[in-house]
């Protein structure tokens, strides 16, 4: 999982990242929030209607949901199932309050939570995205403060300063993370099967 306040460049870090490791699946959220200019449906987004949103969560169709800047946003349960299923390591982009339920119920789950360099440059960088409406971004900077309150409860912290050096952290994380002895013996099954290595029984 990926944390980050608006404009701390977490979407253009996971883009990079995705674009060197085939390995990876990004879950594309729900969201009742409106397409920004350029944003294609089912890219960055699935855009749905808040009613449409709220018959989805009621029915379970989310593993994780929560309201974000007046907005919706949930993660579909089922595609996450099944890219588990066909081995594929899941990135999700999501906020401190999804990244806690994902946490209840995966265990396992590592989070990475991206900070700014500083807020000064977090301002320039919501600025200079030229996305939002002035209104948009200044309600996105307040609401910064109390996502980074979150960070401590991520296990790993990137600061996005350089691009490149932030983006190689990035991916020594994810490299790190593949080795732990359970992703191991998952991708090593027959190996630690033929040198007679079990997963530990006892908690
Ligand atoms: P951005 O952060 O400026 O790229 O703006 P977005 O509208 O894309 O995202 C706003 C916030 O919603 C960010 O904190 C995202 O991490 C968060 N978010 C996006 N998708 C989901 C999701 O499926 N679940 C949850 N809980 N949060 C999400
Ligand atoms: P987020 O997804 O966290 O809201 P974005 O990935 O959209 O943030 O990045 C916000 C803006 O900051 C974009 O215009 C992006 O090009 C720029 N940006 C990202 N990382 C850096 C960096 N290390 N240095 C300077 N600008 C950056
Ligand atoms: P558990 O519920 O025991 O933590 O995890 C069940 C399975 O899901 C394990 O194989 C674990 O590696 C995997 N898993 C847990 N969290 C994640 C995640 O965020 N992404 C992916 N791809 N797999 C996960």
């Amino acid at each position: 999982m990926v944390i980050a306040p608006s404009g701390a460049g977490k979407s253009t870090l996971v883009n990079a990242l995705l674009a060197h490791d085939t390995g990876i699946s990004l879950s594309v959220s729900y969201t009742t929030r409106a397409p920004r200019p350029g944003e294609v449906d089912g890219r960055a987004y699935h855009f749905v209607k808040q009613e449409d949103f709220f018959a989805r969560r009621a029915r379970g169709e989310f593993i994780e949901s929560a309201e974000v800047h007046g907005h919706y946003y949930g993660t579909s349960r089922l595609w996450i199932e099944q890219q588990i299923e066909s081995g594929h390591d899941v990135l999700l982009e999501i906020d401190w309050q999804g990244a806690r339920q994902i946490r209840r119920q995966f265990r396992h789950a590592v989070s990475i939570f991206i900070l700014p360099p500083s807020l000064d440059a977090l301002e320039e960088r919501l600025k200079k995205r030229g996305q939002d409406a002035p209104n948009v971004i200044v309600r996105r900077l307040l609401a910064a403060g109390s996502e980074m309150a979150h960070a401590a409860e991520a296990e790993y912290v990137v600061i996005n300063d350089n691009f490149a050096n932030a983006l190689t952290q990035l991916q020594s994380i994810i490299a790190t993370t593949r080795l732990r002895f359970a992703s191991q013996c998952a991708r090593h099954a027959h190996l630690f099967a033929e040198l007679g290595i079990h997963a530990a029984t006892t908690d």
